[in-house]
């Protein structure tokens, strides 16, 4: 490893084996398997030689939420030959940016509008390609967060599904930062219901895929049925 001491690449090491220790138990707590949950490594911020440590610990789902980073970390990726990972892109999009998420993306989770989906549409028909994506919800209501209302989401399915280019996986949300479990549960469940509602509206697509659960809540997350969590701080330490 070049540019890191012994003792960060030791602590990202121990920090993983402890949130997927963590995470394992939550989803025996909750009766699923522990391969039900797949842990997003959030890197944002943090420089190329974390991720590597990550890797190194067999890390390979990673998260970033801003273009530029992103585009940096798969070029330097690609020269330290980390072939594996699979990127996630946990940022909104402002409209002018669109074409830039026709990107090496498994994943855009964060898709939180009608406009932002009908552009990402067109440019990945343009490059003729189809993106994964979810869609964004802003479950608690809060004025300062992205998404879909619930009922929104309800009434623009059936178009966003008939978009050729894209293919929704299913749905995302961050909850509010707050410490009260019961409010979190409240948040992580309503996530879900809807999800199942928009299945049974729509029987014919896959919307499996719940993202949702950070370093303060993804056992909570997990608990009501999280299938991908979003993890940063708890691996790589407070960012700046
Ligand atoms: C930064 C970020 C995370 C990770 O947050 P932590 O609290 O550090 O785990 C998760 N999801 C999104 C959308 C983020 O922007």
């Amino acid at each position: 490893m070049r540019n890191l001491t012994i003792t960060r690449v030791q602590e990202i090491e121990d920090n993983l084996t402890t949130v997927r220790a963590r995470m394992d138990a939550a989803a025996g707590r909750a009766g699923r398997t522990p391969d039900a949950v797949t842990l997003v490594a959030v890197s944002k911020t943090h420089p190329m030689a974390d991720i590597e440590a990550a890797y190194g610990a067999g890390q390979r789902d990673f998260g970033e939420n801003r273009l530029d980073e992103f585009w940096e970390k798969v070029e330097a990726a690609k020269a330290r030959g980390l072939n594996e990972i699979r990127w996630h892109f946990i940022g909104t999009f402002q409209s002018r940016q669109t074409s830039q998420g026709v990107a090496p993306f498994a994943l855009l989770h964060a898709v939180d509008r009608v406009k932002i989906a009908n552009r990402l549409n067109r440019d990945a028909g343009e490059a003729d390609c189809v993106l994964q994506v979810l869609l964004e919800i802003n479950v608690s209501g809060e004025e300062s967060k992205h998404g879909f209302a619930p009922a929104a989401v309800k009434q623009a399915l059936p178009m966003l599904l008939g978009l050729p280019n894209l293919r929704i996986n299913g749905l995302m949300t961050m909850a509010p930062f707050v410490a009260d479990e019961a409010r979190l549960h409240a948040v992580f469940s309503a996530l879900r219901r809807t999800r199942d509602e928009l299945q049974q509206m729509a029987p014919d697509a896959d919307l499996r895929q719940l993202s949702m659960g950070m370093t303060n809540d993804y056992e909570a997350a997990i608990a009501e049925g999280a299938t991908l969590v979003r993890i940063g701080s708890a691996i790589f330490g407070a960012r700046d």
